[in-house]
């Protein structure tokens, strides 16, 4: 068994324990390829995840934060999970970590509204800590199908666990960063959270590596590369 799929059935895995703990015996996934959903589309996706409960972060969040943008963008960002501003305002990545990505994308010449946003989980984990792999697991057919509907060109992983949860591995993100990493036909780029480098910001490199990072996704995308700047 590959490190993809063996990281993936411990997922499951642990989803479907989660599951049975909370008395639950029959579990309906959503279909993220099927007919009704690539009619549906993002609405539908959100319609299905409803007022959801399908893991224990739904005890203690305020607001699902589902994701936003341009339903057919070429460009998909996915993050980790919403943070205290995100569960109040139901928006993803619009705190100081949500501003300093806006800066990156629109120094990549885009605007926010172009690009599509969204998180491995969509509930705020308590205290900001990283989302458990049954949390992940649970959350992760409703992110599969947004990536299909809205089936950008380009997916950028911000940070260790958007890339763990997109590509299945638990190589850190300094490893990861730098190079597109295949996933089902569309390239993932992973790079720094947005958190992670407002936490560094005194050592330019972190930033430098992010540009660099971005610079090859606009590339990608055949978007105008500036010789210079640091993308924010
Ligand atoms: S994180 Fe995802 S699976 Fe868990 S309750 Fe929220 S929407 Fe449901």
């Amino acid at each position: 068994m590959s490190e993809r799929s063996g990281e993936f059935a411990r997922q499951v895995r642990a989803y479907l324990e989660y599951q049975l703990s909370q008395g639950v015996r029959k579990i309906v996934l959503p279909s993220p390829t099927g007919p009704a959903r690539a009619a549906g589309g993002l609405e539908a996706i959100r319609d299905e995840l409803g007022d959801c409960t399908r893991c224990p972060l739904s005890a203690t969040r305020r607001t699902i934060v589902f994701g936003e943008g341009d339903p057919h963008a070429r460009l998909m960002f996915v993050g980790e999970g919403p943070g205290a501003d995100e569960d109040r305002e139901g928006r993803p990545f619009v705190g100081k970590a949500g501003r300093l990505l806006t800066r990156m994308i629109n120094a990549m010449g885009l605007e926010r509204s172009e690009v599509y946003i969204a998180n491995v989980v969509k509930c705020r984990p308590p205290m900001n800590r990283n989302p458990e792999p049954h949390e992940i697991a649970a959350c992760n057919p409703f992110l599969e199908a947004q990536i299909a509907a809205v089936s950008p060109e380009v997916i950028v992983a911000l940070g260790r666990i958007a890339a763990m949860a997109l590509l299945g591995t638990k190589d850190p993100i300094m490893k990861l960063r730098g190079m597109f990493h295949d996933r089902n036909g569309i390239p993932v780029m992973p790079t720094y959270h947005p958190s992670f480098l407002l936490r560094n910001e005194e050592d330019r490199k972190w930033k430098a590596e992010a540009w660099s990072d971005l610079k090859k996704v606009m590339a990608r995308l055949g978007l105008h590369v500036p010789a210079t700047g640091n993308g924010s």
